[in-house]
């Protein structure tokens, strides 16, 4: 039997992955919107986001677990 719950929880480390991803992409998005980012910050924010990036891939490509 494969019911939808499992196939979501079938890989818990690339779920956390894809949240943090989705947490620094919000927090750059809500960010600029309010204007108050120094050049400095808006590229350490949009560089944690092209990280979270870099590890979700990373992990697809040692786990095989794309979804
Ligand atoms: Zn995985």
């Amino acid at each position: 039997m494969c019911s939808l719950s499992t196939r979501l929880v079938q890989c818990l480390e690339h779920a956390r992955l894809e949240e943090e991803y989705l947490a620094a992409r919000d927090r750059l998005r809500n960010l600029s919107r309010l204007r108050t980012l120094s050049r400095q910050d808006e590229r350490r924010l949009a560089d944690a986001v092209a990280m979270a990036i870099a590890r979700i891939k990373e992990h697809i490509a040692a786990h095989g677990c794309e979804r």
